[in-house]
């Protein structure tokens, strides 16, 4: 070894903690002669000091979290949460400290304020972990990709959805009786809101779209649709299409209407082609899609989520911040020095959707409907019509399902052609639109 230990201290252990401190005792050596320095895990703050923590020496316990970032190297936050864990972040960056995070809720709420409170200290804040678990998607996106120009991240970021949006695809379940299955499993948490209202996935987009385009982007500049309005008959048509859906995490950069250049970040339910790369990821699994312009095209997949995948992500940033510390450098760029973009609107964002009306099914209602969408400039790809109404109906109770597909359009005027849409005699109802995403 070449150096002093360096001393770790962890804010909290629980699901994840406990893996992370477990792994930096029992694999000590190991990880030492990867960093050129052994790590001592000096002190793990929890809430509970009477909790059962097998493996874990008590004397490492405290509650005095203070106390327990004064003097250390690199402070591990998993607590999760807002605050305290905000407050104790900047005080051991502050203190010199360099820090490593899996808490994505506090990124995507406090990004730029975090960032650039570790390059004022000369530190470093990694947070490989906060984004899709085990894959390893900050550090190819912030370091690997840093010379070329990321165009594009789309990705499957949250595994519950996926999980409840595939069962429904294999079974034909709906979506309640997946989400209970879900539950039943693990999947999904008792309150699964976060999850499957596309708050986790959004502030997940939020710190990818941050780092890919050096841009800060918050939460709240995240437009989010969940997939609880996603029924057997959608999965039905997209698949009758040659599509399936899934709940997409998408940072990409976009011109808008009027030529400026901007970023968008969103979070949505899509049809993507059942041969695209993500429409294979099955199950409670993850993945990101890269496009870069160099590069091409990249995918990372693995898991998401839980003890051991998380920890494997934490563990090897604990590492790159450690062998940083050794070297004696601080890090490899600054943030928020590059191009600030504005975050546009969602009605500026481009591409394909597959709407499906509810439509009396008479001669010249097709024409009617078509004009709308001319109207509009939203020009149409495909039209398929199925009838819905039994045989022996009243000839002009008949009704039919159209489903039409249209070629890239401007989000702001496929939300007038809907409008529009809606306000036909000749149709029923909006039974769905949603984007098409992958093609
Ligand atoms: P968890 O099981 O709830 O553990 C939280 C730990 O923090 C517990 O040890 C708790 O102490 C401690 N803690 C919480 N508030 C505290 C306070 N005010 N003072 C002192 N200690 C406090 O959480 P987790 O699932 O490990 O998640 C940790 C972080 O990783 C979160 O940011 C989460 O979003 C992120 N993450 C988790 C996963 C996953 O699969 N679980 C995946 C990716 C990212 P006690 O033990 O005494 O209660």
């Amino acid at each position: 070894m070449t150096t002093d230990p360096l001393k770790v201290t962890l804010l909290g252990c629980g699901v994840v903690g406990t893996e992370v401190a477990t792994r930096l005792l029992n694999r000590r050596t190991a990880i030492g002669s990867r960093i050129g320095a052994q790590l001592e895990l000096s002190a793990v703050v929890v809430r509970d000091l009477a909790a059962e923590r097998p493996g874990l020496p008590r004397e490492l316990l405290t509650t005095d979290a203070e106390s327990a970032i004064a003097g250390a190297d690199i402070v591990v936050e998993l607590m999760g949460g807002m605050e305290p864990a905000k407050t104790l972040i900047l005080k051991a960056l502050s203190a010199g400290a360099s820090v490593v995070t899996a808490n994505k809720a506090l990124l995507a709420a406090h990004y730029a304020e975090l960032m650039a409170a570790a390059d004022d200290a000369g530190v470093r804040l990694e947070h490989e972990a906060a984004v899709a678990g085990a894959i390893p998607i900050i550090r190819p996106v912030g370091d690997s990709l840093a010379g070329d120009e990321i165009t594009k991240v789309m990705g499957i970021v949250n595994g519950t959805t996926n999980y409840i949006l595939d069962q429904m695809e294999k079974e034909g379940w709906d979506f309640s009786h997946a989400l209970s299955t879900a539950q039943e499993l693990g999947f999904a948490e008792a309150d699964p809101t976060a999850d499957i209202e596309g708050h986790d996935a959004a502030a997940k987009a939020a710190v990818l779209a941050s780092l890919a385009f050096d841009t800060p982007v918050s939460i709240d500049q995240v437009p989010v649709e969940g997939i609880s309005s996603i029924t057997p008959d959608m999965i039905a048509t997209a698949a009758a299409q040659g599509f399936t859906i899934k709940l997409l995490a998408i940072c990409e950069r976009i011109v808008a209407a009027d030529g400026t250049q901007g970023v968008s970040a969103r979070v949505y339910p899509a049809v993507i082609p059942a041969d695209h790369a993500l429409a294979q990821v099955g199950g409670a699994f993850n993945a990101v899609f890269v496009e870069a312009e160099a590069a091409g095209q990249l995918m990372f997949y693995g898991q998401g989520a839980g003890g051991a995948p998380t920890a494997s992500a934490v563990l090897g940033d604990i590492v790159s911040v450690a062998r940083r510390k050794v070297l004696g450098g601080r890090g490899m760029y600054e943030h928020g020095e590059g191009r600030i973009l504005p975050v546009l609107d969602i009605g500026e964002i481009t591409t394909h959707y597959q709407i499906t009306l509810d439509v009396a099914d008479r001669p010249g209602v097709l024409s009617r409907i078509t004009e709308v969408f001319a109207a509009h400039d939203v020009s149409i790809e495909l039209v398929q019509q199925t009838r819905l109404t039994e045989p022996g109906t009243p000839e002009d109770l008949h009704a039919a399902k159209l489903v039409i597909a249209t070629h890239s359009a401007r989000e702001s005027a496929l939300a007038a052609t809907v409008d529009a849409l809606r306000g036909l005699d000749a149709v029923n109802g909006v039974l769905s639109v949603l984007r098409i995403e992958g093609l």
